[in-house]
């Protein structure tokens, strides 16, 4: 017979429950800031400030002027499950606060040194101490209205945790990330954030979204944004600020999405806001936005993850493509002027058709649910390129141009590419291409890699104006070609446009992907010269074109030079 040995089937101890659970709501020294700024919030605290010491792991300390906790309820946070949140509905159809769940302090103190001092109205201000998860130490004490929590030596009770860490430099961006989401994201309170001493983000809490953007990206960028209030449907509502294509991120950090007040993560959401970039921004930029969604409480599962960072909704697609349209239409119509430097940018035109400097700084209520009718509507007018009158062309590349702000460098080829761009996809969504045909067959041969790729998608060649069938071996006899380009070399076009429908080692059998070799194929080369009237003619096409700011790849066709920098640059101010 075989003796095992085994160990008793046994429940563990509180104190090791306790810790392991708390591995799923604190990962690291930014789920406690995290956790701690939604807590403040829940308080209804107007001012919230956070200090952190060694990326964290020294200490964080968080101060709000929150509604504070009585005496005689000190104690409870840090017993688990214990929450004076707890939803009218069991199933959390209707949870409105940001915490619920009741899990948090008793984490936080079963992998770190807790203290806490509140203060709830009149009442007296008390301090608890927890250690090793338990209340050490509960005394009286002189505090503001309000709570502080510090929590220190994180993790030192759990090396293996600590060894998952990062530098304190690394860890510090992380908590920085969840500050930032919480600044952007609720205006209307005001934070600010030190690390070892020293002041890394603040904002006034004024209400406004610019002034919260001010607070991280500085006034500069702050005014190349652009706000949106968007109402799908009754379901749906979009509050937002988005940058312009103009400042991009090599990260996706800049995109912060908030459900009702909660900063989540999504990726699906996140692809929805690059989505609505696509073929304005280059490949690997990735844009800053700022978006508060704001759906019935009762369409949002809030309780599908520790951390509380993931939501479900009920109508996905809806929020999906509310998010892509708002952004899309935040791009083309918001009316801020051209946002180059010098006093005219972050102008608005409000309702009353005049600019003014003061109507993007009106109050945008944009986290308060209960505030979202009382927005005011921004008329939309479109973002257009000044009339300009043309100077001169140098490098045989560049036009030079004057409006009634400054100068304008504008790259011809990217310029005409856009126009081309943009006049092709009005064409193909009427009827397609017309076809020219050629007085004499043309015969084509394609290397055979390319041939084999592209044979499947050639017959759908014939809505761009093409004229081909196969004609042997690799090769094809074109007939006609798209009128448009009937000054074009034939041959030529037809060979780039079948490259052009084949990126990297897959057929883009998309209609973008061809539209963009065309307008490329049929655009004004650098280095070819232009005359004063197709220079004019040039920017009169540019002028009307929805998106004149960029390329269909994403380069920018317009580069300025605002009266007032150039004064400042000569010394003349
Ligand atoms: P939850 O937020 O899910 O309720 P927590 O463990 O985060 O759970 O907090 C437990 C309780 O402690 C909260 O429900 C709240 O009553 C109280 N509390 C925590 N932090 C604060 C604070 N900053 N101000 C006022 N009350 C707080
Ligand atoms: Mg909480």
């Amino acid at each position: 017979m075989i003796l095992t040995v085994r160990n008793k089937i046994q429940i563990l101890p509180d104190h090791i429950a306790l810790a392991i659970a708390a591995g799923e709501v604190v990962e690291r020294p930014a789920s406690v800031v995290k956790e701690l700024i939604e807590n403040s919030l829940d308080a209804g605290a107007h001012a919230i400030s956070i200090d952190i010491h060694g990326g964290g792991l020294d200490r964080i300390i968080i101060r709000d002027d929150g509604e504070g906790i009585p005496y005689d309820e000190i104690e409870l946070p840090f017993v688990r499950f214990a929450t004076s949140k707890m939803p009218s509905d069991f199933y959390w159809s209707g949870v409105t606060t940001l915490g619920f769940r009741g899990e948090a302090l008793p984490s936080i103190a079963a992998v770190a040194h807790v203290q806490m001092v509140s203060k709830f109205a009149d009442d007296i201000a008390s301090m608890v101490e927890v250690i090793d998860g338990g209340v050490a130490r509960k005394e009286r004490a002189g505090a503001p209205a309000g709570t502080a929590v510090i929590v220190s030596s994180l993790f030192k009770n759990v090396p293996a945790r600590l060894k998952f860490l990062k530098s304190a430099g690394v860890e510090t961006n992380y908590i920085t990330q969840i500050v930032t989401q919480y600044v952007l994201g609720r205006p209307d309170v005001r934070f600010t954030f030190n690390s070892d001493n020293k002041l890394k983000l603040t904002s006034p809490g004024t209400g406004a979204v610019l002034d919260a953007l001010r607070g991280v990206y500085g006034s500069e960028k702050a005014r190349q944004f652009f706000l949106f209030d968007y109402e799908e449907s009754e379901y749906v509502r979009v509050l937002g600020a988005v940058s312009d294509p103009a400042i991009t991120l090599g990260t996706r950090n800049g995109i912060t999405i908030m459900v009702n007040g909660r900063a989540i993560k999504n990726r699906n959401l996140q692809f929805a806001v690059e989505s609505a970039y696509q073929g304005i921004l280059k490949d690997r930029r990735y844009p800053i936005a700022i978006l508060n969604i704001v759906v019935p409480h009762s369409d949002l599962d809030v309780n599908v993850h520790p951390a509380k960072a993931e939501v479900k909704f009920v109508q996905q697609e809806s929020v999906f493509s509310a998010i892509k349209t708002s952004i899309r239409q935040a791009l083309m119509d918001v009316p801020i002027a051209v946002p180059f430097r010098g006093k005219l940018s972050g102008r608005i035109v409000n309702n009353s058709g005049k600019n003014s400097e003061d109507s993007i700084e009106t109050r945008l209520p944009f986290a308060h649910v209960e505030n979202v009718i009382d927005i005011e509507q921004q008329p939309a007018v479109k973002d257009r390129l000044p009339v300009l009158r043309v100077v001169g062309q140098i490098a045989s590349c560049y036009v030079v141009a004057e409006g009634y702000q400054g100068m304008y460098l504008i790259d011809q080829h990217a310029a005409h590419e856009r126009v081309w761009y943009e006049k092709l996809q009005r064409m193909m969504d009427a009827k397609g291409l017309e076809t020219q045909g050629l007085l004499e067959p043309v015969v084509v041969e394609i290397p055979e890699l390319i041939e084999q790729a592209i044979s499947p998608y050639v017959e759908s060649l014939e809505k761009y104006g093409f004229d081909c069938e196969p004609f042997g071996h690799n090769s094809y006899v074109l007939r006609g070609i798209p009128l448009v380009f009937a000054h074009l070399d034939p041959k030529d076009l037809f060979l780039s446009s079948v490259y052009g429908m084949r990126s990297g080692q897959v057929i883009d059998a998309d209609q973008d992907a061809l539209i963009k070799t065309l307008a490329c194929h049929g655009s004004v080369r650098a280095g070819q010269a232009l005359s004063v009237a197709e220079m004019q003619e040039l920017l009169r096409d540019l002028e009307s074109c929805d998106n004149f700011r960029t390329c269909p790849h994403g380069r920018p066709t317009v580069l300025s030079f605002d009266s007032t920098f150039i004064e400042h640059q000569f010394g003349r101010r």
